[in-house]
């Protein structure tokens, strides 16, 4: 890899007034000592607080641009749109917040360049989020080590450096399901991973609530794989001949104990039948999110819209250190 290789630097925003101009001074600090040309790429994921005028204001540096979207469209889809406008070779991705710390950029970047990596994906040493935050996130880990078949350890970290050809590769793979790493490591050919450090978040709170990350857990699965429809077929398998199992048992019970044990054994029959229907529901369930996830890639409505693409000017994109 060349030394000229220049850094696309992609981070989603999403009503991050608090930590923006802190991030931004960490980050410039970071880049101009690396010494390497880089853009800085913030996707205004459809910000209720100041966040826009705040981003809008450091287009006074030559090496910001601003994805501004039209609406919350969630944090993948917003690198998502930041990805279809990266120019660097290098693409690193972090989040707003401050809890990837700048200062791990240059290792990221050195490890991809020495080892000739696709991905550099990462592990946060010592975490610092809420155990309920971080217990749906390790359910998620080993979710996703499983479905991909990848060891990865730490999915959720979003410090990661991608080739651009990688990044092109998602793209342009116009799949609805967004979740960055799986898919990064599915098209790479040479995935490592480092350590880096983990901060607590410099102000705001966290977006992510339960129902987003089982959304995002579900995402996983459905799309890397059909392991859930299998998982209902066995089950329903299973549970057939559990059915004919005790009905041969009731039904032998009866002749032994006569009609008066069998006609109070109707409640077990009952149980039984609960127990049938409540799989059969959670069955449904599942059919459901697969049918509806495939109504949406048949629509194919665009995951994302951008309303605007700062600065207007191209003349000023890049900025050589
Ligand atoms: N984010 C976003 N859109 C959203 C939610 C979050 O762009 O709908 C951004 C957010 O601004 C931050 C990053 O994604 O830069 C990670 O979000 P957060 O810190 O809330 O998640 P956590 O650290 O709890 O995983
Ligand atoms: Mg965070």
């Amino acid at each position: 890899m060349d030394k000229e290789a220049m850094i696309s630097l992609v981070i989603p925003v999403y009503n991050e007034e608090a930590n923006l101009s802190h991030l931004l001074e960490r980050l410039r600090r970071v880049m101009q000592k690396m010494g390497k040309s880089y853009e800085i790429i913030f996707v205004d994921d459809g910000s209720r607080d100041n966040t826009l005028s705040i981003l809008k204001g450091f287009l006074t540096y030559p090496e910001v641009r601003i994805v501004e979207l039209t609406r919350n469209y969630g944090q993948h889809a917003a690198i998502f749109s930041g990805f279809s406008v990266v120019r660097g070779d290098i693409v690193i991705t972090l989040d707003a917040d401050l809890q990837n710390p700048p200062e791990e950029i240059p290792n990221l970047v050195k490890v991809m360049e020495e080892g000739n990596y696709d991905v550099v994906g990462t592990i946060r040493k010592e975490r610092k989020d809420s155990f309920f935050r971080t217990f749906p996130s390790r359910i998620i880990n080993v979710v996703a080590r499983k479905i991909t078949k990848v060891n990865m350890s730490d999915w959720g970290c979003m410090l990661r450096a991608y080739r651009r050809n990688i990044v092109e590769r998602m793209v342009n793979c116009h799949e609805h399901s967004t979740f960055i790493p799986a898919l990064a490591t599915y098209f790479a050919k040479k995935v490592t991973e480092i350590e880096v450090v983990h901060e607590t978040r410099y102000g705001g709170e966290s977006h992510y609530s339960l129902r987003k990350l089982i959304n995002l857990q579900f995402d996983l699965v459905s799309s890397f794989s059909d392991f859930p429809l299998k998982f209902i077929m066995y089950a329903g398998i299973g549970m057939a001949f559990l059915g004919i199992f005790f009905g041969v048992f009731l039904g032998i019970a009866r002749l032994v104990y006569g009609a008066h044990w069998a006609a109070q054994g109707v409640f077990t029959l009952f149980a039984l039948l609960f127990a049938f229907v409540g799989f059969q529901f959670f069955a449904l369930g599942v059919m459901g999110e697969y049918i509806g996830r495939i109504y949406r890639e048949v629509r194919r409505r665009p995951e994302y819209m951008v309303e605007r693409i700062y600065p207007t000017d191209e003349s000023r994109r890049i900025c050589v250190s």
